[in-house]
Parts: C-alpha cells; sequence; structure tokens
C-alpha cells in the first residue's frame, strides 16, 4: 500500500467512526465493507489485522516437524549446503536434539566464507557465526510478536512448549500472511493444497490441514485439543493411524491413504449416509 492509499484510508476509517458512534472497531469495519464505505479488499484486511490480536503464534508458526536445521558442529560450507537444500535463508542450530536450539545461522553471515580468500581461513564451524535464538511461549499472540520484532530488528523466533521443547519457528512472513493471505517467494516450492476437491462428494486431505478449513468443505468436526485432521484422527483412535486404517464422522468416510508410524500423511474423505461417530 503507498503512502497516500494508506492516509485515505485512515482518514476514510476515521470519518466511520465519527458518523457511526459505534465503538466496536470490528462491526464498523464490517458494517462499512457492507455498505460499500470500504472496498471489499481494504475491510478484509483491516479484520485481519484485528485478527492478529487474537491469534497465538501456535496457530501460524511452522511445526517442528518441518523446520529445517543443522546439528551443533557443522562445518560453514555443509551449512551453506544444507541452506542451498532447504531454500530458507536462516537455519537453527541443535545441540544433540531439535528440544535444544543453541543458535541461528544467516545465509548472509556464512556468505563470506564462501569466499574464497576467508575461504582459506581456518574451518570454521557453525558455532563461530550463529546468532542468540529468541524463545517465545505457544500462546503469545500474533500482535504482540510483530511489534517485538519491529523493536528487535529481528524477524525470527523459536516457539517452545511450556517445558521448554521447540514446538515450531515463525518468521515476520508468518505474521503478514495473516493480513495479506499466502506470499510465495522466489525459493517457495509450489505447496500442494491441505484439501483437493475431487468432487462434490469426494476430497482428498493432507494430514496437517486445519479442520476449521475443513467446514469450508462441509466437514465441520471440532476438538478443543487438536488443530489438524492428522492430529483429530489420531486422538480420535487413541494411535498413529495406519494406511488403510477407516473413519466415519458427520456424514463421511474418511480413509488414511498414506501414512507412517509418526503421522498421518493423506486421507482420503466420501461422502456416506450421516451416522455416528465410528472407527473401524
Ligand atoms: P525464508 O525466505 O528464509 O524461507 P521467510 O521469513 O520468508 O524465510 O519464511 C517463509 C516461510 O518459511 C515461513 O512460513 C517460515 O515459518 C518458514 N521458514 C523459515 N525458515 C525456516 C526453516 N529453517 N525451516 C522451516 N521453515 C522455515
Amino acid at each position: 500500500m503507498d503512502g497516500d492509499s494508506h492516509s485515505s484510508l485512515w482518514s476514510k476509517l476515521s470519518k466511520l467512526f465519527s458518523i457511526r458512534g459505534e465503538d466496536n472497531l470490528e462491526q464498523v469495519i464490517i458494517d462499512a465493507r457492507k455498505d460499500g464505505e470500504l472496498q471489499q479488499e481494504e475491510g478484509n484486511m483491516l479484520l485481519s489485522i484485528l485478527q492478529l490480536g487474537e491469534t497465538q503464534v501456535q496457530d501460524i508458526m511452522t511445526p517442528r516437524t518441518d523446520i529445517d536445521c543443522v546439528s551443533a558442529g557443522t562445518s560453514t560450507v555443509d551449512a551453506a549446503r544444507s541452506i542451498l537444500k532447504s531454500g530458507h535463508s536462516r537455519l537453527p542450530i541443535y545441540q544433540d536434539t531439535r528440544d535444544n536450539i543453541t543458535g541461528i545461522i544467516y545465509a548472509k553471515d556464512l556468505l563470506p566464507y564462501l569466499v574464497e580468500d576467508c575461504a582459506k581461513r581456518e574451518p570454521q564451524t557453525v558455532e563461530h557465526i550463529m546468532r542468540e535464538p529468541y524463545f517465545i511461549p505457544e500462546t503469545k499472540l500474533s500482535a504482540e510478536l510483530l511489534q517485538e520484532f519491529r523493536s528487535r530488528k529481528n524477524h525470527i523466533a523459536i516457539v517452545v512448549d511450556e517445558y521448554g521443547g521447540t514446538s515450531g519457528l515463525i518468521t515476520i512472513e508468518d505474521l503478514l500472511e495473516v493480513i495479506v493471505g499466502e506470499i510465495e517467494d522466489e525459493h517457495d516450492a509450489p505447496r500442494e493444497e491441505d484439501i483437493l476437491r475431487i468432487s462434490d462428494d469426494e476430497l482428498i486431505i493432507i494430514g496437517r490441514a486445519d479442520l476449521d478449513d475443513l467446514s469450508d468443505f462441509g466437514i465441520n468436526l471440532e476438538s478443543d485439543e487438536m488443530d489438524t485432521m492428522g492430529g483429530f484422527l489420531s486422538l480420535h483412535a487413541g494411535h498413529v493411524p495406519h494406511k488403510d486404517e477407516t473413519f466415519h464422522f458427520v456424514g463421511w468416510d474418511f480413509v488414511v491413504i498414506a501414512a507412517d508410524a509418526k503421522q498421518i500423511h493423506k486421507i482420503s474423505a466420501k461422502r456416506s449416509q450421516p451416522t455416528k461417530a465410528t472407527h473401524a
């Protein structure tokens, strides 16, 4: 958004407030969008900004299992190779296990070690150039983290659970995506859709698909404990379901079509007769 459209949006907003005499900002935006006083896009973006104040980092972080990282003691050259392979510009360093993240290496800090005359210096390990990780709890609100990223001039944080274990990783891009939707950068590999519609009565669902997103496809599964489809089925089964295990919920048949010992990767969902939840 350029400076002009930015200021015109805020002047529109202050006008709306004075006219409507509402003190619920969300309602003001919804009404103004409905009445055409705000464009659809502008309204949606403002509502998403408000949503940042309610979204916990654990809802939008990259989960622990998807973090690309390197172990302590890795040489700078091998770390550069890992960065190239992962396509991410920063990798956490761990000592012994992923639960013990001790630093973060930045691609740009590695560059001098790859230039010929510097590379002749003594071989270095990542410990020499890594930066301090910034640890945050899973429950931190995204709006608060955005402020912290701005004031600390650091745009990556490691999310830890209440026992100090690594829960995930979050960057400023994850926060901005809440506001403006998916941002694809030059290195993002095309991502497999989390939910693929085959027909009105059939879907393919990736294990990490969000339960909330399934409701857009007419599947309303609710859980206080789990956010993902894979987690939901594992909770219901009491173990990590294996390939071909089937479930029936809310009028749909779910069949696990790909899984390993630790997680479900893919599920097929076909509409059936509405029945009470059962597990075969
Ligand atoms: P980059 O350009 O280095 O990938 P971004 O800040 O643009 O970093 O993040 C893009 C996405 O990649 C975000 O969803 C973020 O959580 C994720 N991400 C960043 N670094 C890593 C990493 N080392 N391992 C896994 N995911 C990462």
